[in-house]
């Protein structure tokens, strides 16, 4: 079925006296364990099309389904709630919490959402065994490499089994070897079942995705296969 359904999504910043669309009318439709790369150049509207889908911030116009969810109208403590359920971010910057383990930026979500202390630590342990952590929980990120910072962003994304994952820009911080990595990574989780929502200006980047739409101006200009499932 249909993860995430737009129906001529407007989004409309006001700044002054003069608007800027950053969308203007964008249908999208990802189904269940979709591998999709949303590409475009600076100022496009990606970064306004990831927040609208991550549920970070509503439309101007239009509607919005997520998992069946009609999401257009929802005040923020409503989008709150179903972002932490629905979605699993994964940012360039990683955001971790800096004095934090591994283990307890990974319980992050779960405390959040009233998960009892001896279950939370064992889906966090897991998780970051998943992920190749198991001997990295105790570290701080500070201790660990870039690509460890990014692992542990990804199981923090993982550990409340979200919907989608939303990865925008994630190898953007890593060197091109860990970058494919970390793209490794997300391609294992693919093969488990998980929707993977990537944004990324980088054209080699978007090949490991399944399918690439490109956004310019405000809408979708193209929306095709990639090269790589392509010759699948
Ligand atoms: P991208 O991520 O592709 O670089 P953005 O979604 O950030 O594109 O921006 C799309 C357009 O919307 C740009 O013209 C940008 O200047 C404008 N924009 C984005 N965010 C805001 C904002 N908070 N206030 C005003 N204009 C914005
Ligand atoms: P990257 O960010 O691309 O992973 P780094 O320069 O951060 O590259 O790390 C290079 C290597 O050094 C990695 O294999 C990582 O495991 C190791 N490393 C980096 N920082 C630390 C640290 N604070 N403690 C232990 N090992 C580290």
């Amino acid at each position: 079925g249909d993860i995430i359904v737009t129906d001529n999504l407007w989004k409309t910043y006001e700044m002054g006296d003069q608007e800027v669309h950053a969308l203007r009318g964008v249908n999208l439709r990802i189904r269940h364990n979709e591998y999709v790369a949303i590409m475009g150049p600076s100022g496009s509207g990606k970064s306004t099309l990831m927040n609208l889908i991550g549920c970070l911030d509503s439309p101007s116009q239009g509607k919005y389904w997520l998992n069946g969810h009609d999401v257009s109208e929802l005040n923020d403590d409503e989008l709150a709630r179903i972002r932490n359920k629905e979605i699993g971010f994964v940012f360039q910057t990683f955001n971790l919490l800096a004095r934090a383990t591994a283990l307890h930026n990974v319980e992050l979500p779960l405390i959040y959402n009233g998960t009892p202390a001896a279950e939370r630590t064992q889906r966090a342990k897991a998780t970051l065994e998943s992920v190749n952590l198991g001997t990295r929980m105790m570290h701080k990120p500070n201790e660990l490499s870039g690509g460890q910072r990014q692992r542990v962003a990804i199981a923090r994304a993982l550990v409340n089994n979200p919907s989608i994952i939303l990865a925008d820009e994630p190898t953007g911080n890593l060197d091109s070897k860990t970058g494919d990595e970390i793209m490794a990574l997300f391609d294992d989780l693919h093969s488990k079942g998980n929707t993977i929502v990537l944004v990324t200006h980088e054209p080699d980047i978007a090949e490991y995705a399944h399918r690439i739409v490109t956004i310019r101006d405000g809408v979708i200009a193209s929306d095709h296969p990639s090269t790589r499932n392509r010759n699948q």
